[in-house]
């Protein structure tokens, strides 16, 4: 098992009123990417002191956190399984989930629906499975990222991340009021109708101080990513020499860089942004790229 994790953090260079970091977890592993590392970490100590040695889990095609729970259930020598959504399709994602050895059976979205009856439909009599929620959603989960919070400076003044299922964000926040740091949340969910987040957040903390929701970021919806994006994400990347995915982090620091120019944060503010990794994602949008390159 990987069990010490920490990654750094990296000055943006940016001339403006405020200063920017990035909390580069997309360096922690390129396969089991940033935050679904955070996620899984204490789901598998659970799994492992349970005596269950095969994970089962949940995902769409280009789910990076399939991926992840493939390559760090081969590493922790678990077994792993996953019921992918949707039709039968072959994707980068996919081969590498199948060449950590994990096993995939696709399931209708009808089936999808319900994880725990795809789950019990195979599983129910097998004392090794463990079932894991799509995503690693989970008290967990939350547990893991809180940890984050204790890798910060002090003297942080707002943090932004992504938001998909708010498990990460959830984790943020409560490491802040375990803390009791001085410090802002700011979540920006990548899909449409993100309020939802809020109330995702609110189940796991008890309280939404310190929160703030951005759900003007989501680019048309989930996956949606505009030449607009695409383009910021060009120019990220060749100026600061830092690769986002189109899916999470592109929006996150377009985001960011907006709120900034908006006038939302004070003169030398000092603000992190967590780089959840997920770069894979890329290979999910490879026409969509070329066509802007
Ligand atoms: C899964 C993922 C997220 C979203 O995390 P949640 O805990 O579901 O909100 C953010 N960024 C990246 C790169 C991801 O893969």
């Amino acid at each position: 098992m990987i069990t010490d994790i920490y990654s750094p953090l990296q000055e943006l260079k940016y001339t403006g009123p405020v200063r920017l970091w990035v909390k580069r977890d997309d360096l922690i592993d390129p396969y089991i990417s940033g935050n679904k590392w955070r996620k899984l970490k204490y789901v598998m100590a659970r799994a492992i002191a349970l005596n269950k040695l095969h994970l089962v889990t949940f995902g769409g095609a280009y789910s990076n956190h399939l991926l992840a729970t493939a390559a760090a259930a081969a590493r922790s020598g678990l077994k792993a399984t996953a019921f992918v959504r949707g039709e039968v399709v072959e994707n980068e994602m996919l081969l590498l989930c199948r060449l950590y050895g994990m096993k995939l059976i696709f399931s209708s979205r009808e089936a999808y629906k319900n994880k725990r009856a795809l789950f019990d439909s195979i599983f129910k009599e097998d004392p090794n499975a463990y079932f894991i929620d799509e995503g690693g959603a989970s008290p967990e989960a939350v547990k893991g990222c809180a940890e984050i919070i204790n890798e910060l400076p002090p003297d942080v003044d707002h943090l932004f991340c992504a938001a998909g299922t708010g498990t990460t964000a959830a984790g943020l926040l409560k490491g802040i009021q375990q803390q009791k740091r001085n410090l802002q949340l700011h979540v920006v969910p990548v899909l449409k109708g993100g309020d939802f987040i809020a109330g995702e957040i609110y189940n796991y903390t008890r309280s939404v101080e310190q929160l703030h929701l951005h759900t003007d970021y989501h680019f048309g919806g989930y996956a949606k990513t505009p030449p607009e994006l695409l383009h910021f994400m060009r120019n990220f990347t060749s100026e600061q020499g830092i690769l986002l995915d189109p899916v999470y982090t592109a929006k996150l620091f377009y985001a960011m860089y907006d709120l900034i120019k908006k006038g939302h944060f004070s003169e030398n503010s000092r603000i992190v942004a967590l780089h959840t990794g997920g770069l894979l994602g890329l290979l999910g949008k490879k026409e969509e790229l070329a066509r802007i390159l």
